[in-house]
């Protein structure tokens, strides 16, 4: 269910613009708006889930075609030789600001940390 003050939700329902790189049935590919690398796409997902620790068992396909999908647009997006990472931030100590789950696929230079 979509939440109305949710920035990703807003994408989904097309309220806001933004560049739709990949979508589906469950998941969206929009590129980050405040790139953290040359490449930096988010994997969202259409269900508005608001945190990946709230995951549930039924979950699962869903979470697998998030990185199946994400290593897709890595691909197309022609880091998958280089290599790229794929990251959930997870709470607030974990850097999560937007309470809507989404991966993190960063590419396109030499990552640290
Ligand atoms: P996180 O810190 O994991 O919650 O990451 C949220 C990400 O969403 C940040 O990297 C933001 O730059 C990005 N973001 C926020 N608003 C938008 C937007 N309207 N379109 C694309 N990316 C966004």
């Amino acid at each position: 269910m979509e939440q109305n003050d949710c920035v990703f939700c807003n994408i989904i329902e097309r309220s806001i613009p933004a560049k739709i790189i990949y979508e589906d049935d469950d998941v969206l590919v929009v590129p980050d708006i405040l790139p953290k690398a040359p490449v930096h796409m988010l994997v969202i997902t259409k269900r508005h889930i608001p945190i990946v620790s709230s995951m549930t068992e039924a979950d699962e396909p869903l979470f697998g075609k998030m990185i199946f999908i994400a290593n897709k647009v890595a691909k197309d997006a022609e880091v998958d030789e280089t290599g790229y990472r794929l990251s959930f931030n997870v709470g607030r100590e974990g850097g999560q600001v937007v309470p809507h789950v989404h991966l993190h696929v960063l590419g396109g230079k030499q990552l640290s940390e």
